[in-house]
């Protein structure tokens, strides 16, 4: 199996790793920016630097595990502040062994001694602002939602946003970690302020356009979120998971308790 990748635009590769979760390797003149680090069940240290010979940072977008056990490569890695604590239990034999299982059911091969073993880096505060690679920046956002310490990353020179998991076609919003959807919703508009014209998510391969996001973050009316239909999200017992279509082929599944108890608790302090 290994890493599939592909230069969707000039110095930015979108990396998928064996378990089909994707990572961005953002190339500038001085370094490279590793923006999430997948499972981590293969190399993904050595893998980015087959594509570039600069100095590799890996940052994460937030600290779910399918983001965060392949940092474990690198000896270092930043993250917003909010989700650290997260990541650390995120990186945990619970969920190294989770993703075992998974590689398992995917006939995948791994080492299973050296993935449980391997030592977590360091964790580095990520500061929200600019970071300069050379020829490419990177404007680091910090937009919670899919958790309180998700961040999303645009770079100017290319008109792309990475979204993590605040945005896929089919974005997860029913974490216990997760935010009412009413403020996911409103950290999302702001998003729209940026001048992007392409869009990368860690779930899917393509390059989307900026309007696949747009269509997304208008679609979330009150009208469509309050008529959302329960979904079984199988393995989150105990959370009234619901599903809307914001946009034709796009859904979001979030916690219909947990928006019910926001819209009560702000209209009484109204
Ligand atoms: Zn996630």
């Amino acid at each position: 199996m290994g890493f599939c990748f592909s230069e969707v635009l000039p110095d930015v590769f979108h990396i998928e790793d064996s378990l089909g979760v994707c990572m961005t390797l953002l190339c500038g003149s001085r370094e490279a920016l590793l923006v999430d680090t997948g499972f981590g069940l293969e190399d993904v240290a050595a893998f980015a630097s087959s594509l570039t010979d600069r100095p590799i940072r890996p940052v994460l977008t937030h600290g779910h595990y399918d983001h965060i056990l392949g940092a474990g490569w690198f000896s270092e890695a930043a993250l917003l502040e909010e989700d650290r604590e997260l990541a650390q239990e995120h990186g945990s034999a619970f969920w190294r062994k989770r993703t075992l299982e998974e590689a398992a059911r995917r006939g995948f091969y791994a080492d299973e001694e050296a993935f449980l073993s391997r030592p977590a880096p360091v964790w580095k505060k990520l500061e929200e602002g600019w970071i300069d690679l050379g020829g490419l920046s990177v404007q680091v956002i910090r937009c919670p939602g899919h958790t309180e310490g998700s961040a999303v990353f645009y770079i100017p020179e290319r008109a792309l946003l990475l979204t993590g998991d605040d945005w896929n076609p089919c974005t997860w919003l029913f974490f216990p970690e997760a935010l009412p959807v009413q403020v996911y919703r409103r950290n999302m508009q702001q998003l729209l302020k940026l001048p992007f014209r392409h869009v990368l998510c860690p779930h899917r391969t393509e390059l989307y356009e900026r309007s696949m996001l747009e269509d997304f973050i208008t679609g979330l009316t009150d009208d469509k979120l309050l008529s959302a239909k329960p979904v079984d999200n199988g393995a989150w017992l105990g959370i009234r998971t619901v599903q809307a279509e914001p946009a034709p082929d796009q859904c979001i599944i979030f916690d219909a308790e947990k928006m019910r108890r926001y819209g009560q608790e702000n209209h009484e302090r109204e």
